[in-house]
């Protein structure tokens, strides 16, 4: 059955929300205008999210901004619901963009290795994703920020 993309991600930021609040980063989501129901499996595309929005805080300082998109982004025959996920965090240079969704890759290492992490998030969310026939996106600019958009078949 169906499942509204927009409670399942509330339920996501609460979970993040104490470390949120610590750091004073500010995680804002936008309002779809009616409920956006996907076809996916909640646990696998909860996984997804999650990923992203720890992704999101660990390379995102003190004081930034974390904001949540969900829209209709269906067009004729195509029905699917987007979410895009944008930091005010660090970026990624151009040159690494196309690795990003390898396994165990990090952006260099010598930079993310005090914030852990395997270099495995990105690459479950993109095989969640394709899995449920939907896909991912990245944009990025170094110094500015990160925004991950996520497109899912909808109803
Ligand atoms: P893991 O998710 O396994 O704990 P990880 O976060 O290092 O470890 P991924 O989530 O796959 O691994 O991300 C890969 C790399 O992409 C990260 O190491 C980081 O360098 C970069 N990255 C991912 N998301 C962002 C982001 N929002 N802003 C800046 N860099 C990011
Ligand atoms: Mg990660």
């Amino acid at each position: 059955s169906p499942t509204d993309l927009v409670p399942l991600l509330d339920r996501i930021i609460d979970m993040l929300k104490p470390e949120a609040e610590e750091r004073h980063i500010d995680i804002v989501r936008s309002h779809p205008a009616q409920k956006l129901n996907a076809f996916v499996d909640p646990n696998r595309i909860t996984q997804v999210f999650y990923n992203l929005l720890v992704n999101a805080m660990r390379y995102t300082s003190s004081g930034g901004r974390i904001s949540i998109r969900i829209t209709d982004s269906s067009h004729d025959e195509s029905h699917f619901a987007s979410v895009s996920i944008a930091d005010t965090g660090v970026g990624i240079a151009s040159e690494q963009l196309p690795f990003l969704f390898d396994r165990f890759y990090r952006v260099e290492e010598s930079r993310s290795r005090h914030t852990g992490g395997m270099g495995l998030g990105l690459a479950i969310a993109k095989e969640f994703v394709e899995a449920h026939r939907g896909f991912i996106s990245v944009q990025s600019e170094v110094g500015r920020g990160t925004q991950f958009t996520v497109y899912l078949p909808c109803a």
